[in-house]
């Protein structure tokens, strides 16, 4: 592939790894004419089902909008970028997995939160919060009384 430095044709693969999950290869590479290092993301193109809103509108899945709402929540969060690409990678192998060409897009947000809930209670809060619309707001309260007497939370 083209070097983004300098455009020359010319470049090699010094480092190559799996990442989230085996889902993506992450490559480093080097450009034999400017000497400039950078990194490629390679991941297999499958078709993921189509979301159903509320509302009866369909909508593409779009992994950038979920990662950035993802990382929203997950916002000062200790919690690392590998572990959210595996989680949008378990996320999207389940979504697949349903066999289904359209999917309410409530499914989508409820692996969302439980995925969220794995990697970090507060984010999970973040999200569920905005997300689910908590029935009313005792329910909310009740959950954020729980966390705050969880040993987790500080
Ligand atoms: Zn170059």
């Amino acid at each position: 592939m083209y070097c983004p430095f300098c455009s020359a044709t010319d470049t090699k693969v010094i480092d190559s790894r799996l990442i989230a999950e085996g889902e993506q290869v992450r490559r480093r590479r080097e450009c034999a004419h400017c000497g400039e290092r950078f990194t490629t993301f390679e991941s297999a193109e499958l078709l993921m089902p189509r979301l159903i809103k509320q509302d009866g509108r369909r909508q593409a899945f779009e992994e950038d909008k979920l990662r950035a709402g993802m990382q929203r929540a997950l916002e000062k969060r200790p919690v690392s970028l590998e572990q959210i690409d595996a989680a949008i990678g378990r996320i999207k192998r389940k979504l697949r997995a349903t066999g289904e060409r359209e999917v309410p897009s409530r499914q989508l947000g409820e692996l969302v939160m439980s995925e969220l809930q794995q990697l970090d209670e507060v984010a999970f809060i973040r999200f569920a919060s905005v997300y689910r619309r908590f029935a009313d707001v005792s329910e909310f309260r009740a959950e954020l009384d729980r966390l705050a007497h969880s040993p987790a939370a500080q």
